[in-house]
């Protein structure tokens, strides 16, 4: 029950193809992530950092190993290892249902907890717009709402499961500048202690990061501080 603790990663030797015969999109890559920082994490277009963030999740085919606080993935179940995580994907797919749903797929929270955390990441006056709010139901992937409110939605989420790790791909990209500020609050407030991977093309949301992760042509370099990149 008390896996994962400090949140501390370690890749080594990681592989990931999209296709067996295809050119491996990240090739025999290894770094770790101290528990408890937040990491950021670059490179071009296509370069492979959602690659890596799905390979993570053991969403992608991969060789190598990954471990969390010294357990590795190919010791716990696929639905034990990505409990630890939460995610805010790039482009995001809600699940038919209602918000209450997507916001605590197990039913582990109560009302006043899920518009406390609704209002935290900017979501309650989007939600209070829709009849039945909570209970209204969303469906065909959530297109009622903007991508940047699915991300949030992502984000509200994994605050209430309590992940350990958060994985947060390209947020910027569909955030304005004051939802911005509030994700950047919300990093600060509910998930200070985590481990954070933030993916990123501009370099104001990365400030904050100790680390840095750096993909090119398939392969990794880490780097302590943003001046160095
Ligand atoms: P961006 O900054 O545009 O989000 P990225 O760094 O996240 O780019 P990826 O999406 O990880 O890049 O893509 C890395 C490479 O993997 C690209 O060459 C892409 O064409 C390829 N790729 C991504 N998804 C798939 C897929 N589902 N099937 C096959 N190839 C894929
Ligand atoms: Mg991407």
């Amino acid at each position: 029950d008390y896996w994962p603790n400090r949140g501390h990663m370690d890749v080594q030797g990681l592989t990931v193809k999209y296709t067996e015969a295809g050119r491996a999109v990240l090739s025999d890559i290894s770094f770790s992530v101290e528990g408890g920082h937040s990491v950021g994490l670059l490179g071009r277009t296509g370069s492979g950092k959602s690659t890596l963030l799905s390979a993570l999740l053991r969403l992608a085919s991969t060789d190598g190993d990954i471990s969390i606080d010294g357990v590795s993935w190919s010791s716990v179940s696929l639905h034990s290892w990505r409990k630890a995580f939460g995610v805010v994907p790039q482009k995001v797919f809600i699940l038919t249902g209602t918000f209450r749903m997507n916001l605590d797929p197990y039913s582990r929270h109560s009302d006043e907890e899920l518009w406390r955390v609704a209002e935290e990441v900017g979501l309650k006056s989007v939600i209070e717009q829709f009849p039945d709010k909570l209970d209204f139901q969303l469906e065909d992937g959530g297109y009622v709402l903007s991508n940047g409110h699915k991300q949030l939605l992502c984000l509200a989420r994994s605050i209430l499961s309590k992940a350990r790790i958060l994985l947060l791909d390209e947020p910027s990209a569909y955030l304005d500048p004051i939802t911005l500020q509030v994700l950047r609050k919300t990093l600060k407030q509910s998930f200070s202690d985590c481990t954070v991977i933030l993916s990123e093309h501009r370099v104001e949301p990365l400030l904050e990061c100790q680390s840095f992760l750096m993909i090119e042509g398939s392969s990794i370099k880490t780097y302590d501080s943003i001046q160095k990149l």
